[in-house]
This record gives structure tokens, sequence and C-alpha cells, in this order.
């Protein structure tokens, strides 16, 4: 057999898919023939390579599909958990503030008394909420058990300040009860869940008043 047919061959032969008797004509040949006896060694070597990667690759990619499917179930988690971490967060932090409230009411008034003679007459305390400044109101309802029932004319504050409280029938509850800078007066005999007005009378000045 000449050189060409046994190169044509080969292929078949490095498969394995050779009839015998061409596998006994081709290996004759190689024992005298260098030429074909190396092209059937790079031949060899190619398909060695080639089913050496496949099976490196398979050991290879094997654990890192199962880590990408782990990895992937990880990543999707923590997207949600990021995501419900946010709501969350956003929810609380916008909630705070009436949360705050409940648990730690407290309404916050500035009177501002521009006289030089003081109040002649009684001056109604508008409340606002001590954290937005808003709601104002010229009422104060005990909307929790957390209210302390107090009123603070703060220590900052110039003089004493007189204070009245009305309900919501204009009846006077408390009259003229005096209140010193730095001071708080505790009123006990105010209801829960009731509207009361509180009004005040005092000299020229800034007052920072607080209920809680
Ligand atoms: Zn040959």
């Amino acid at each position: 057999m000449n050189c060409n047919i046994i190169k044509d061959l080969l292929p078949s032969y490095v498969d394995g898919i050779c009839s015998e008797d061409t596998v006994k004509a081709i290996e004759e040949h190689i024992q005298h023939c260098e030429e074909c006896k190396q092209t059937l060694k790079r031949m060899q070597q190619q398909t060695d390579d080639v089913q050496a990667i496949p099976e490196e690759v398979k050991k290879a990619i094997t654990p890192f599909k199962k880590i990408n499917k782990k990895r992937r179930i990880q990543v999707i988690g923590a997207i949600v958990m990021t995501f419900i971490i946010t709501i969350i967060g956003a929810w609380v932090i916008q909630d705070v503030g009436a949360v705050n409230q409940i648990f730690f009411p407290m309404r916050i008034a500035v009177v501002v008394v521009d006289s030089a003679d003081g109040m002649e007459e009684w001056e109604r305390i508008i409340f606002s909420d001590k954290e937005q400044r808003r709601n104002d109101k010229d009422y104060l309802i005990y909307n929790s058990v957390f209210w302390n029932k107090e009123i603070t004319n703060h220590a900052n504050n110039e003089s004493d300040i007189l204070l009245r409280i009305k309900d919501e029938n204009g009846n006077v509850i408390v009259n003229e009860l005096l209140v010193s800078p730095g001071t708080s007066v505790q009123l006990d005999n105010l209801k829960n869940n009731e509207k009361y007005y509180f009004e005040i009378k005092t000299t020229q000045g800034r007052f920072h008043i607080t209920a809680t």
C-alpha cells in the first residue's frame, strides 16, 4: 500500500473504525515507513489532546455548575433581602415620627408677646408636633396613655406664665396656674380623649411651652 492510501486511512485507524485487515496493513506499513509513522503519531497526539480537554473541562465545569446554581440562589436571595430591608428601613424611618408620637407624645408651642405691658387678654396656645412643626392645633387631646399631662415653661423663657385651661364647652378647668421658667405643672385632673384649650397670660417675651 502506498503512503497516500495509508494517510487516507489513518484517521479511521486512529478512531478505531478500520477493519482488521486494514489495521494489519497500516501497522505493517508503519514499521517500514517513518513518515507515515510520524503522521500517525501526530494524529494520535492530537486525538489525545482533544479527548483530554473535554475530560479536564468536564471535571472543571461540574463543580462550577453546582456553585453557579448555589450562587444564583444566593444572589437572588441577597437581592430579595436587600429589597425587603430597604422597604422596611424606609417604612421605619418614615414612621419613626409617628411611632415616637405614640410612645413619647409631645406638642410644642412658641408664644411671642410683643406688648411691653405684657398680655392684657388670655392668648390661646397653638400646639404643633415636635418633629415636623405641623398639625398646628389650638387644642390638645391626651389621646394615649403615654401622655404625662405636663406643661413646661422652658428654662430659657424670661418670666412666669399664667396658665388657663378650658374644656370643649368653654368651662374653665384650670385657672391662673403659675408656671415659672424651668418648671412644669402636672395636670392630672385632665381626662383622656377630650379637647382642652390652653391659654396663657404673661409678660413681654418669647415663650417656649411644651406639653408632654
Ligand atoms: Zn508511508
